[in-house]
């Protein structure tokens, strides 16, 4: 049920009226945080890096932690936290016991100045070739059996997906079984506050 709500919010034009100015590492902090009881029950361990820079998962008081080299988007906070809590999720459902979920949030490498990538990386069971362009699909698992012990009902990357395409961004997906997996998504970075102001003069 709760995956049907976040399907039908996914698909509501609401998402787009509420675009906002969010803190990208506030953001993955928060899909982090969400699922750190999965996580610790697996003695899977999470780990934040910006830019390469290893990051604090948690901060003392975090909605007024102030990062220097903080990124920043425009998009629905509800919205794209539940893709990336999705892919998160993901991570740590298809790991065994002890291995790493690593989010990295990276700008202007690859994609260009003005992108965000938000990457989540796991050591897990990977996916293999051939089911690779059919996981965005509704209700589609690699392997349903297998999914049963994990509870899955293939919903949760078409959500994620839409939820990204949303808040006007791409997502990607690299694995190999056996070996991990890592969903990338990219969106565009927001003018820094400074630049948006001095638009605002210009036009004013
Ligand atoms: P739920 O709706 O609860 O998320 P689910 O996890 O089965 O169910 P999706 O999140 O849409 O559904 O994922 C679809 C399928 O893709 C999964 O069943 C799994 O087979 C595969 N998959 C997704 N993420 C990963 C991952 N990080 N590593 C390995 N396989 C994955
Ligand atoms: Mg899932």
């Amino acid at each position: 049920v709760h995956r049907l709500i976040d399907l039908q919010k996914a698909q509501s034009a609401a998402a787009v009226l509420n675009a906002e100015r969010l803190s990208v590492l506030a953001l993955v902090r928060e899909a982090i945080v969400e699922n750190q009881v999965n996580a610790e029950s697996k003695h899977i361990s999470m780990v934040l890096s910006l830019n390469g820079k290893q990051k604090l998962v948690h901060v003392e008081g975090a909605e007024n932690a102030v990062d220097r080299d903080d990124v920043f988007i425009n998009a629905d906070h509800e919205t794209i936290k539940t893709a990336v809590k999705n892919l998160v999720e993901n991570a740590i459902n298809y790991s065994p016991e002890h291995t790493t979920v690593a989010v990295g949030v990276a700008v202007g490498i690859g994609s260009g100045d003005d992108e965000v990538a938000i990457r989540v990386v796991d050591q897990g069971i990977g996916i293999p070739e051939s089911s690779l362009d059919r996981i965005f699909e509704r209700f589609y698992r690699v392997d349903p059996a297998r999914s049963r012990e994990t509870g899955g009902t293939g919903l949760g990357l078409a959500i994620t997906k839409h939820c990204v395409q949303d808040c006007g961004g791409t997502i990607a997906v690299w694995s190999r079984e056996g070996e991990g997996s890592t969903f990338t998504i990219t969106l565009p970075q927001a003018k820094s506050e400074q630049d948006e102001e001095s638009a605002k003069s210009e036009t004013a």
